[in-house]
């Protein structure tokens, strides 16, 4: 998952939340409790658990990530590598 789409899915999970939280409020100090107040609140609700799972689904993609671009230093001139490289991107000599 790629950074940007991540934030953008929690500023708009966030909002999401804030603006429906906000809504039941106002729902429940103009009237009794009725459609509208409900329905703020199960989206409020959607956009936190949204939100939860966002982030534990990231959390999840960067730890694969990184097991995945795992580096190695070259140990002739000290250039950080890709595990799964051979060759030295900067010296052109063997890795291990
Ligand atoms: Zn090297």
């Amino acid at each position: 998952m790629k950074r940007t789409i991540y934030q953008i899915f929690v500023y708009v999970t966030l909002a999401m939340s804030v603006s429906c939280f906000t809504g039941f409020i106002y729902e429940m100090s103009v009237a009794e409790m009725n459609v509208w107040a409900i329905l703020c609140l199960v989206l409020a609700i959607l956009g936190l658990v949204g939100f939860v799972l966002n982030q534990i689904l990231y959390r999840q993609f960067k730890q694969r990530d990184a097991t995945r671009y795992e580096q190695v230093e070259c140990p002739h001139c000290h250039e950080m590598n890709s595990k799964k490289d051979v060759f030295c991107k900067k010296c052109g000599k063997n890795l291990y």
